[in-house]
């Protein structure tokens, strides 16, 4: 049978625009070719950007003037973008930290905007950073101060830089960036990789239809069509004249997780889009929300008096655990767990032996209050009290005590239950440092 091209496998393709249609004012010339083929072929087209600096209605006279067919709604900038999540929010005001058509954005989905100016921060529900080149110190102190006092810190991107003529340019992450650590808050990001723009592009679609995305960042393009649930093809061109090529990397088996950041296929060209391909993989929406980074962390299987085991009821989620903690910078495994295990029990304990080490995403992904979510390797350690009183700390934990191995506290975490399971299994004593 033959091999079709990547048009043919799709309904509908996702764009993105900065690198991969155009960079600056110019046009990639395979771009303006491969999406006149895409039209001529009947295949729906949307372009999803993170680039907050132009209105829909903008974008598509952007386009145009390059010799590229769009309507303002194939387009999901992500100024526009936030003015429709923060309508649903049911924000009603915002700082725009921004130009004047992110300005727009928002008041054409009924939200007040102020623009920022540098000058005492206005009561508003939210602080909106985009992008502008005139944007400075004065800005971001109006910002954090109107954070300090109550508005919601939402950005409309958190890309670090974006491709420019002569070369990348701090993009709207690193304002962000720099609100972020002027305010300890973290922002509700809503730019590419999270998943509110690739479900405003999903709705506009016919019922059904099979869509890809088609980028140039792994971080931002790739990762957020997989954690959409779709496929990504990222565009890496080699300079002009090479033969259209497309690489589509070895399926790693479809239970597995591992690459979410690696395209499913690497062209050349926009114009390998024609070219025949084996077809790409599926994906389904994670089961977890991405973490944003992964961090050690200890647990302690504490044998008391004739073996029983150590268990704290947790004052956040009311469940039984282990005794738990992270690891602090400049820590050992073995200091962490004992420092973990005194502070929420009051126990003096000693690690005698690594029983497990654990890092199952599913399992292991903690979301805090903030919405930050982190995904720990656990490294779990029998260990045996030394001194101390059981005194479990007010703030965490709201109980502690030692329960025979075979009959837990109710309700305890069923992955615990493994957990001292392992470690009761047995096994040599040995050093843990
Ligand atoms: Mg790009």
């Amino acid at each position: 049978m033959r091999m079709r091209s990547l048009a043919e496998q799709f309904d509908a393709f996702l764009f993105d625009l900065d690198g991969v249609v155009y960079i600056g004012d110019e046009p990639m010339s395979d771009a303006v070719e491969a999406l006149g083929r895409l039209r001529a072929m009947g295949k729906a087209v949307r372009f999803l950007t993170n680039d907050p600096r132009y209105t829909r209605q903008q974008f598509v006279r952007r386009l145009e003037g390059m010799g590229i067919e769009a309507v303002p709604d194939e387009v999901i900038g992500c100024g526009w973008a936030t003015a429709q999540h923060l309508r649903q929010l049911g924000v009603r005001s915002a700082l725009v930290v921004g130009n004047a058509a992110l300005a727009s954005e928002l008041e054409a989905a009924g939200i007040v905007p102020t623009e920022a100016d540098g000058g005492e921060p206005p009561t508003v529900d939210a602080v909106v950073v985009g992008a502008g080149e005139h944007l400075g110190y004065r800005h971001i102190l109006q910002a954090s101060r109107a954070i300090l006092a109550g508005a919601n810190f939402v950005a409309t991107n958190a890309d670090g830089r974006f491709p420019a003529p002569g070369g990348p340019a701090p993009g709207t992450g690193a304002i962000v960036r720099a609100v972020d650590v002027a305010t300890g808050r973290r922002p509700l990001v809503v730019g590419k990789p999270n998943p509110f723009m690739f479900r405003m592009a999903l709705e506009s679609l016919a019922p059904g239809a099979q869509a890809v995305m088609v980028g140039d960042n792994p971080a931002t393009d790739i990762l957020g069509a997989h954690l959409a649930g779709l496929p990504g093809i990222l565009v890496a061109r080699e300079g002009e004249g090479g033969r259209p090529g497309i690489t589509v990397p070895q399926a790693q088996g479809a239970s597995s997780r591992r690459g979410l950041l690696q395209a499913d296929a690497v062209v050349s060209t926009l114009l390998a889009l024609f070219e025949p391909s084996p077809p790409l993989r599926h994906w389904a929406p994670l089961p977890h929300p991405w973490p944003e980074r992964v961090s050690p962390g200890v647990a302690a299987v504490v044998l008391g008096p004739e073996d029983r085991v150590l268990w704290v009821r947790r004052q956040d989620t009311g469940r039984w655990s282990l005794p738990l903690g992270h690891v602090e910078p400049a820590e050992s495994l073995h200091e962490a767990v004992r420092r973990d295990v005194l502070e929420e029990t009051g126990l003096v304990v000693r690690p005698v032996r690594l029983t497990g080490v654990y890092s199952e995403p599913a399992a292991q992904v903690f979301v805090y209050p903030s919405g930050e979510a982190v995904h720990f390797v656990t490294c779990c350690f029998l260990c045996r009290v030394e001194g101390g009183c059981l005194q479990p700390a007010p703030d965490e934990v709201s109980e502690a005590a030692f329960f025979e191995p075979g009959a837990p506290p109710p309700a305890a975490m069923a992955i615990h239950l493994q957990w001292v399971a392992h470690a009761l299994a047995g096994g040599p004593e040995a050093v843990v440092r």
